[in-house]
């Protein structure tokens, strides 16, 4: 099987499966004990922590650990606005997990602002711009499309933000921008960055959310105090140790300057066989959206995987709608969108495993267009 739906969760690396297996058999003692055993699972956490902060461009004590994601931007919406007053920006280009929770707020009478996003899936910066005011108190943008792969120049918009509003917090949601962008956390200026480990290399069930250092934030949960007293509840050592591996693997293996040039050689096959890029600049060398004329994605999507190619089509988490809000907010048709499929890449994936899957996704096509 050719597996390039990586934007929706990646293979475990070996290095992750065997740093959860020791958490799990050998330092499986309670971290926030006295006795010596407790003591040094503490340590692995702290160190997991340090070598994760080191990988990502942030300060250890920046990090708190998360389930995933989703958890992390929750936060950041329910508790992360200084006095919950003012109004709030979120893009339209949003993965669910930030677009429901501006609702949520919105649903309890906050002034939640939507900023259009381009024909290219980035933040249309005009618009952005002239939605912020002094009473701005939140700005949640997307680092990197998990539809389009559409890269959002999160240092310069927040820049930009500050200039006009300079209490506004900025957030920013980073699953498919961590390590694949290169850029260091601590360079973006941003107040919130949230990240999940599944899309490196690591199990699903452990994220992070990125505080600014200074900045204060109320408790997700409260119980016990782990975690700085921002997220209360054992820690999950398995894995926050395999997240730690995970990231040190996918930077080691990761090379942003092949997984760009592998990228545009697929975007020049897929329109030579009169297919549709979408989103075309400023992308990261990730994911693709493409439009296959005349197919509908998910027939594709199955008899690709009849034929050995796993892609994916809209994002995998919202897979249960119909439509697609992010696709349709960039002026796409119903038509056009039905027949999008997204293609990922791991930091491992082989040019000859990318073309022969492309190979395969065209003849699938031809298939069913055949029909
Ligand atoms: N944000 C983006 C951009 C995503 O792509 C995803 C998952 O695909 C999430 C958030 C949710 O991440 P998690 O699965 O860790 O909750």
């Amino acid at each position: 099987m050719i597996y390039l739906d990586n934007a929706a969760t990646t293979k475990v690396y070996d290095c992750a499966v065997k740093a959860a297996c020791a958490a799990m058999s050998v330092n499986f003692y309670n971290p926030n004990t006295t006795y010596k055993s407790g003591v040094l699972v503490r340590e692995c956490i702290e160190n997991a922590r340090n070598q994760i902060a080191a990988s990502i461009g942030a300060h250890a004590s920046e990090i708190v650990f998360t389930s995933c994601a989703t958890e992390s931007n929750n936060w950041v919406f329910s508790c992360g606005i200084k006095n919950k007053k003012g109004n709030v920006i979120i893009s339209a280009g949003e993965h669910s997990s930030v677009y429901e929770s501006a609702m949520q707020l919105k649903s309890r009478g906050v002034d939640v602002r939507t900023a259009p996003i381009t024909r290219d899936g980035i933040v249309d910066e005009s618009a952005l711009l002239n939605l912020i005011d002094e009473n701005t108190a939140l700005v949640s943008l997307i680092h990197v499309s998990n539809e389009t792969g559409a890269v959002n120049p999160i240092k310069r918009l927040t820049k930009l933000i500050k200039s006009k509003s300079p209490r506004a917090l900025v957030h920013s949601d980073g699953v498919q921008g961590l390590v694949k962008t290169g850029e260091p956390i601590s360079d973006l200026g941003v107040d919130y960055y949230s990240a999940s480990a599944h899309k490196l290399g690591a199990p699903k069930g452990i994220g992070l959310l990125y505080i600014r250092q200074g900045l204060n934030v109320a408790p997700l949960l409260y119980g016990g105090g782990q975690e700085r007293g921002l997220r209360s509840g054992t820690q999950n050592t398995p894995y926050i140790s395999a997240f730690a591996a995970a990231v040190t693997e996918f930077k080691h293996l990761a090379n942003i300057g092949e997984i760009t040039r592998l990228r545009n050689e697929l975007c020049v096959f897929f329109v030579a066989n009169g297919c549709k890029i979408i989103g075309q600049s400023q992308n990261s060398g990730y994911i693709l959206c493409v439009s296959i004329p005349d197919v509908k994605a998910e027939i594709l999507q199955n008899i690709a995987h009849d034929n050995g190619v796993i892609i994916g089509k809209g994002a995998a988490c919202s897979g249960s709608k119909r439509g697609n809000r992010v696709l349709s907010a960039m002026g796409l048709n119903a038509k056009e969108i039905e027949s999008c499929v997204r293609i990922s890449l791991a930091a491992d994936t082989s040019r000859e495993e990318a073309m022969e899957a492309a190979k395969i996704i065209i003849q699938a096509a031809n298939q069913i267009r055949s029909l």
